[in-house]
């Protein structure tokens, strides 16, 4: 059968694939260390467990409201007043299956054929191909590691047309780390006020920041600009809950009714006792983070200097998320037994190979000279996969 034409637009998340390729060499008994997947190696926090086992055992098992149960989205609504000043209403909230629905929806909801969406490069592997999927038009914004992997509003300007819908800021970025600072958003904020342009604000990353102080969402910056901002989080990264499936979006109540309804013809609500656990979460709030973000401080510093000191490789210094994003383009051109490396799909080819090291190619990301490292694994699996790059680099001719 002839399938979709909407499928030719569009490929399978690699991110998902390199981490299914390792997980499956695991399973074979291969040794295979996996800088593949972008989920935090902590076990979800045994409160979040007991209070979904909690609503199981009382039968909250049934179909609850598309958006989310009302006392969801009212503690969604306290934890951004109570840890950003921000004031949303209950209409101004939905819940969806993690983060990734959260945006697959609101492109559903708000683009229109042929309307465009900046993208930041590097960017998110799936903001293009859900814009796509979306009858959008992605629009790249290119952005150079010499500049630290961030735009300035200038930059933004200069891509805006009249089919201008959205631009999807994602800051601490998957997959640079890279953090914008409050003078260039405040900037930014201007530029989408003046264009009236939606800022699809996913802040996944938020809480797992390296620098001073803490990181706040878009509004806090420039209050204007919060008619125009969509935030998108979830408690995959932050709570350690990526198989929870819990994301959520604030912004204005009519765009998420839009969602509303595409949500509720497509997959109703989020799983209900993973909203009894996120209601968990949320009354809470991020006490275990620091510890965590210690341990992901300790990691990153440990392989952004050993990266560097490997010949032809070259590593930014991350302020967020869990990733490093080295430039390999020092590899290009040089042999293995497997050929000439010629992009970062072949570099990632050859450390997988040789190495048994899993790493995502730079390419989907829209860095082609790049490859992505999470460290969402033990030091001990860190020590010996840099230890694998290393030797397997050494060989190349
Ligand atoms: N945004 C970014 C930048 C991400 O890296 C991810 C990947 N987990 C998501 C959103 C969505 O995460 P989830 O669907 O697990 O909430
Ligand atoms: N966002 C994570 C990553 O980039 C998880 C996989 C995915 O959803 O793409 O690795």
């Amino acid at each position: 059968m002839k399938l979709a034409d909407r499928l030719s637009l569009i490929k399978p998340s690699p991110t998902l694939a390199i981490t299914a390729k390792a997980k499956a060499m695991k399973a074979e008994g291969i040794d295979v260390v996996g800088f593949g997947a972008g989920e935090p190696d902590f076990d979800t926090p045994e409160y979040i467990k007991q209070a979904a086992v909690d609503a199981l055992a009382k039968g909250k098992t049934k179909y609850t409201d598309t958006p989310g149960i009302p006392e969801l989205r009212d503690a969604l609504t306290a934890f951004y007043k109570k840890t950003e000043g921000l004031e949303y209403k209950r209409s101004e909230t939905i819940f969806s299956n993690g983060g990734k629905h959260s945006l697959y929806n609101i492109f559903m909801a708000i683009l229109s054929p042929g309307d465009e969406v900046i993208i930041p490069t590097p960017y998110w592997v799936s903001y293009p191909d859900m814009t796509l999927l979306a009858d959008g038009k992605p629009v790249f914004l290119k952005t150079e590691e010499k500049n630290g992997f961030l735009f300035t509003a200038g930059d933004l300007e200069r891509l805006v047309t009249s089919r201008t819908k959205a631009i999807v800021i994602n800051s601490p970025s998957n997959p640079s780390g890279a953090v914008y600072d409050e003078a260039t958003l405040k900037a930014i904020c201007s530029v989408a006020i003046k264009h009236k342009i939606t800022v699809i604000w996913d802040e996944i990353y938020k809480d797992v920041y390296y620098g001073e102080g803490k990181l706040r969402s878009l509004p806090y910056y420039n209050p204007d600009v919060k008619p125009y901002t969509l935030i998108v989080g979830g408690l995959s990264k932050s709570y350690s809950m990526t198989g929870w499936r819990i994301g959520w979006t604030l912004g204005d109540a009519a765009i998420i009714e839009g969602m509303n309804i595409i949500q509720g013809q497509s997959t109703s609500n989020p799983v209900s006792f993973a909203q009894y656990g996120a209601l968990a979460a949320l009354n809470a709030g991020l006490t275990h983070l620091p510890a965590w973000v210690e341990e992901f401080r300790k990691r990153r510093d440990y392989l952004v200097k050993e990266l560097n000191a490997i010949p032809g490789t070259r590593c930014l210094n991350p302020m967020g998320a869990f990733y490093v994003f080295p430039n390999v383009s020092g590899w290009f051109g040089k042999s293995w037994r497997g050929g000439v490396i010629k992009d970062s799909y072949d570099a990632t080819a050859f450390l997988l190979e040789t190495a048994r090291v899993a790493v995502v190619p730079g390419d989907p990301f829209g860095a082609p000279e790049n490859i992505r490292l999470s460290y969402a694994l033990s030091m001990g699996e860190i020590e010996k996969g840099v230890d694998r790059i290393r030797k397997a680099v050494a060989e190349l001719r």
